[in-house]
């Protein structure tokens, strides 16, 4: 039996880890979860799988909660606030940690389930992004395995298997190109929330379904990447694949490429990284090869999709840039959902952010947070009229 917390349920990527729970009972155990404000889909998870600890950051969606469960009786302790959320991911019956709760705010309970020996399945790539040094010493130090989700590094952890690293070329991380492919900057002008939640091939939380539309999510995947397989900005090549079929490829040096291929969806690298090294019996649909009239391969425009280009130029340029980076990307994404800004001035806010603060060391994560802090403070001021 696994013993599996998830931290972010009722997500996208936590309701689907919820599915491959149910999809065998008797192998996965849920022991903790945690939500910030849908305490419905809270009394949901509560009702079947009577976890030992639910855990809302939103207080009314706590309260609201609570007093469902008022005259029930139930083993499920409910508790509210960031502190709990930390206590849930660390909690001590758990073996694993799903974190997929969305944006930098993952980094401590992620910590915080390292620190008490947890291995984690880690599909909330902003925590990379911005604290890949520390969450890998922690890793090491805790003797924890971090085993991504994220289905291009899940890809490239499969592809890996049983090869020498010393012999990896290049990682090629594919990306869909999201809705806007092959559009110009001109024609980005006045794209609409909903055009660019429109993603043409996975169905995500909406944050994430903008950084694809963006290309900034293939540039989290690049720093993610270069903290996950220790490889070098410039061996980490994203290629525009726009069937999402090939989830990405790992080049060797002796020239063979060897790539990971499945239909698109999540349940089989959550299935993979919870069962690691172990292969399960499918929870996806086989991939039918005859129903795919081509795979194609196209370079990112890096002119018009800039924010591809700023992650690639902040993980090389290291420290809190990475941190400036996603901090600015997370302002910016909220309110182009809140229609306050044009989708273009999502990269011009992140430039301006980038080009406002100097570089500086990582000491520790208060580094992170108080940059994280200082960065949004900034343009709150600039741009939240
Ligand atoms: P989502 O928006 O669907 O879900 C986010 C979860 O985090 C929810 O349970 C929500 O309640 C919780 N949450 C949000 N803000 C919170 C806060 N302030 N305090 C406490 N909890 C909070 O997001 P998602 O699409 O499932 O993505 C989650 C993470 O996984 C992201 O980092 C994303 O980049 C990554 N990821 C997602 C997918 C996907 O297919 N959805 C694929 C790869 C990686
Ligand atoms: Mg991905």
């Amino acid at each position: 039996m696994k013993n599996i917390s998830i931290i972010g349920a009722t997500g996208s990527i936590g309701t689907q880890t919820l599915e491959v729970i149910r999809s065998d009972i008797h192998k996965y155990k849920l022991i903790a979860v945690t939500a910030n404000k849908s305490y419905e889909k809270m009394i949901h998870i509560i009702d079947e799988f009577n976890p030992e600890i639910a855990v809302l950051t939103d207080e009314m969606a706590y309260k609201n909660l609570c007093s469902y469960f008022k005259d029930k009786s139930i083993k499920t302790e409910i508790k509210f606030g960031m502190e709990a959320l930390n206590e849930a991911a660390s909690n001590k019956d758990a073996d694993i940690v799903v974190t997929s709760i969305v944006g930098m705010i993952g980094l401590m309970p992620t910590i915080s389930a390292i620190r008490a020996g947890k291995d984690i399945a880690l599909a909330n790539k902003e925590t990379l992004v911005v604290g890949g040094e520390i969450v890998k010493e922690e890793a090491k130090k805790y003797g924890v395995k971090i085993l991504p989700v994220d289905s291009e590094h899940g890809a490239i952890f499969q592809c890996l298997q049983g090869n020498d690293h010393k012999a990896v070329k290049n990682i090629l991380l594919t990306a869909s190109g999201g809705p806007f492919r092959g559009k110009t900057e001109e024609e980005l002008k006045n794209v609409t929330v909903k055009e660019a939640l429109n993603h043409p091939n996975w169905s995500m939380g909406s944050k994430i379904t903008i950084d694809s539309a963006t290309l900034m999510n293939k540039g989290l995947e690049v720093i993610e990447a270069h903290w996950l397989f220790d490889m070098p900005f410039k061996n980490i090549k994203a290629i525009v694949h726009p069937q999402s079929i090939i989830h990405s490829m790992v080049e060797y040096k002796d020239g063979s490429i060897i790539s990971q291929m499945a239909v698109p969806d999540m349940k089989l690298p959550i299935q993979y990284a919870l069962n690691y090294p172990e292969r399960c019996e499918a929870v996806i649909e086989p991939l039918d090869f005859f129903s795919i009239p081509s795979l194609q391969f196209e370079k990112p425009d890096l002119d018009t999709f800039k924010c591809l280009k700023f992650a690639y130029e902040a993980g090389e340029a290291g420290g809190i840039m990475p941190t400036v980076l996603n901090a600015a990307n997370e302002y910016a994404v909220d309110l182009f959902l809140k229609e306050k800004i044009s989708f273009n001035k999502i990269h011009e806010i992140i430039y301006d952010a980038l080009n406002s603060f100097e570089n500086k060391c990582i000491k520790d994560v208060n580094t992170i947070i108080e940059e994280n802090k200082k960065v949004i403070n900034y343009l709150k001021n600039k741009y939240n009229k």
